[in-house]
């Protein structure tokens, strides 16, 4: 689960991680009054979408030479205008994707004078299995960028979790960082600070971009991006109240509903399949017969006739979907069963598309033997790579 930068600025301050003053505004008018709250005289008005590279993004309704969805002003009447222009309207950034996001919230912050611009992150390392720190000195950009370019400038340090954060680790960031004196001191400190908030919330991500040197002299965090693991949610029911629905794709929130693990996708081939590495296999296949998936979707590995129902029209609810390929592994689940299901769910849902079912495991000819006497215009296939050869062959003769 994700949250706004303004919800992750105000958890981060609690603790003790340096952030400009801020105020979220739902509307123009909440923005403005927000001025009255802050010091001045420059303040920033920043897009609250659950997407990086606001900054550089575009809005679909404003002229392309317009300025995105981060914002200095120097006045109520700079403030005004800028949250006129951001709010209601949709804005496209490297992360939305080309549909873009509509900005519902707007955060007012102090602005402040950056002298240079760092990149911060915490992430749960796979690969050591530790809670990693990457730091570059290549701050304010985009950091996929840098690490393709000049991958010499990101520097990653794992942290033992038996020790937690040291003073070393702290040393480490502020050398990597290439600070000194008192900067090398507070880079120690917030480091330390994002660490205590990553374990302290069950953060799966905190990404600082940019972390700030001011004028002034003072690390700030100046953009943060924070992201908790599901399945420690329940631990924080303070955090699932930050929980945007609106930013999240609706089908997806359906899913959830019926615990089925879903994720949209481009692609016009809908994919019901049980369990994930099946489901990852499924959506390769299909992209070597030259057609996309339109869905990753696992029903998990008791499937009922309910959920695969629910998971029929969760596929067909969107429109691009051309075809659906069922690929079930009936190991624990029994292929008659699955197969009752699939007729009960396609009747149910009026299925209106091509549907090739691929049925593997337990009682397997007993199932096929169901679905062709359902009389349903469902195609049986005898393994992964003919149901993926049938799905784009039926897809296309229907175009
Ligand atoms: P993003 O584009 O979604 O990553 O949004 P950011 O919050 O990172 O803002 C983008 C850029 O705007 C930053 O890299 C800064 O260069 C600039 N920016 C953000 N806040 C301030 C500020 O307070 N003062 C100044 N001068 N620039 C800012
Ligand atoms: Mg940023």
């Amino acid at each position: 689960m994700n949250i706004h930068e303004y919800q992750a600025k105000e958890l981060l301050a609690t603790f003790g991680v340096p952030v400009p003053r801020g105020v979220a505004a739902m509307s123009v008018e909440e923005a403005v009054a927000a001025v009255d709250s802050l010091p001045g005289p420059l303040y920033v008005v920043k897009a609250q979408i659950h997407a990086g590279g606001r900054g550089k993004g575009k809005f679909k309704e404003l002229p392309p030479e317009a300025k995105g969805g981060v914002r200095l002003a120097r006045s109520r009447e700079e403030v005004r205008a800028a949250a006129a222009d951001m709010l209601g309207n949709t804005l496209v950034t490297i992360q939305t994707g080309a549909h873009g996001k509509q900005v519902n919230r707007l955060y007012v912050t102090d602005g402040v004078d950056i002298a240079q611009e760092y990149y911060l992150a915490l992430l749960v390392d796979r690969g050591s299995g530790r809670i990693a720190m990457v730091v570059s000195t290549e701050g304010g950009m985009d950091i996929e960028t840098v690490a393709h370019d000049t991958p010499e400038k990101i520097v990653t340090l794992a942290i033992d979790p038996a020790t937690g954060f040291m003073p070393h680790h702290g040393r480490a960031v502020a050398s990597a960082l290439k600070l000194t004196g008192d900067l090398a001191k507070q880079a120690g400190t917030v480091a330390s600070k994002l660490y205590d908030a990553f374990v302290g919330t069950d953060a799966s991500q905190i990404e600082i971009n940019p972390l700030a040197v001011t004028e002034g002299g003072e690390l700030l965090v100046l953009d943060a991006k924070v992201g908790f693991d599901s399945n420690a949610l329940y631990r924080h029911p303070d955090l699932m109240e930050l929980r945007d629905l609106t930013e999240e794709d609706p089908a997806e929130v359906e899913a959830s509903k019926y615990d089925l693990a879903f994720i949209k996708l481009d692609g016009n081939i809908g994919c019901l399949v049980n369990g994930a590495g099946l489901a990852m296999a499924t959506m390769d296949i299909i992209a070597l017969n030259g057609a996309e998936p339109a869905n990753f979707l696992d029903v998990g590995g008791g499937a009922s006739k309910e959920k695969v129902t629910a998971a029929f029209k969760l596929i067909l609810a969107d429109p691009a979907v051309k075809g659906i390929l069922v690929n079930i592994f009936g190991g624990i689940m029994r292929c008659d069963i699955i197969a009752e299901g699939i007729i009960a769910a396609a009747k149910e849902v009026n299925l209106g598309v091509p549907l090739v079912v691929r049925l593997e495991g337990t009682n397997v000819e007993l199932g096929k033997q169901i679905l062709a006497d359902s009389g349903l215009p469902i195609v049986s296939a005898n393994d992964l790579g003919d149901a993926a050869a049938k799905i784009v062959a039926e897809v296309k003769k229907a175009a």
